[in-house]
């Protein structure tokens, strides 16, 4: 019993999640020094705002709680069943053993720092990159929005934001993410040969390190931390990706971005943060009661059968028209 509880609240402790308990801890400080001293308020009235029961205790947050319970018993669940990082990498691995014109451990004299550097680099970017086109992808076909808009019915935001997601959207962005870490250590192990190692902080990649201890539970809060412009180019800001969350359509289709905004600045889908008071999240055109967790977990399905369906119907009717 004990073991199953550590499991599900495991990520509280553990540095390589989000919501470790010393990233949460930072968030707090940055939040009240950015009230403080940017937005003008005294320290109770900062403490007040950021622990808002209006926030916390709202129905969307009750149902985050439910839904971040949920989805860590499922995982925990089918995460033997979903394949490893390990099968994927030794697949990439002996794939590139067969290209002739390839040489293996070619690049292995090269400095053990350098080597480690550019892993760290490499992992962190490849990572980020694929986050932004699988969200991008999330929101663009509508099988994977039905999942997605589980995430953007949110009418509030806290940390545990970051788990209302469909079940089905975890394993999507579970297997992306064995995806790149198998190409990375695949990639590297290949050519620089056995000296490849991340640089690490707490057993987390030292650059996830530095985004998760510079704020980035903020993105998922009521606290709409700006940076200036120039950097907002670079680095997602907590009110940029509030923004990606507004129900205003000016606002649909931008940020996708999960650490970096270069992708958003590169591929036309940057918005900068705007100084507003509050915005209004969630998904306007669907009346659904997304806070209630039967919705949450079954009406998605419902919606990808209803869109299947009526694909497999048009391709149907297409088929009968061209035979006739
Ligand atoms: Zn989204
Ligand atoms: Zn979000």
């Amino acid at each position: 019993m004990f073991d199953v509880v550590a499991d599900i609240f495991g990520h509280f402790i553990d540095p390589r999640k989000r919501v470790y308990v010393g990233y949460l801890l930072f968030s707090v400080l940055i939040a009240i020094v950015w009230l403080i001293f940017f937005r003008g308020k005294s320290l109770n009235n900062s403490v007040k705002i950021l622990f808002d029961k209006k926030i916390w205790l709202s129905r969307s947050s009750r149902a985050d709680f439910f839904i971040f319970l949920i989805n860590r018993c499922i995982s925990i669940l089918i995460s033997p069943v979903l394949i490893t990082q390990m099968v994927i990498a030794t697949a990439i691995f002996y794939w590139l053993h067969g290209i002739t014109w390839l040489q293996s451990e070619s690049l292995q004299h090269v400095a053990e720092f350098i080597i480690m550097f550019s892993f760290t680099t490499f992992i962190f970017l490849l990572d980020d990159f694929s986050k932004y086109w699988v969200h991008r992808w999330m929101h663009k076909w509508p099988v994977l929005w039905a999942l997605h808009k589980v995430h953007h019915s949110a009418e509030v935001l806290t940390p545990l934001t970051v788990y209302r997601t469909h079940p089905l959207e975890g394993i999507v962005f579970t297997i992306r993410g064995t995806f790149t870490q198998g190409i990375s250590i695949a990639s590297f192990i290949f050519f620089f040969g056995n000296s490849v190692d991340l640089f690490t902080v707490l057993g987390a990649n030292v650059l996830l390190f530095l985004f998760n201890t510079a704020g980035s539970n903020l993105r998922h809060s009521h606290i709409g931390i700006r940076y200036w412009s120039w950097l907002e180019n670079i680095l997602i800001s907590p009110a940029q990706h509030q923004l990606h969350h507004s129900v205003d359509i000016a606002h649909h289709d931008k940020n996708f971005g999960a650490a970096l905004a270069i992708w958003d600045y590169m591929f036309g889908s940057l918005h900068h943060s705007e100084d507003v008071e509050s915005l209004r999240l969630g998904v306007e055109e669907d009346d659904r009661n997304f806070n209630k967790l039967s919705t949450l977990y079954f009406s998605p399905l419902m919606e990808i059968f209803y869109i299947m369906s009526r694909r497999a119907n048009t391709i149907y009717s297409k088929l009968r028209s061209i035979t006739r």
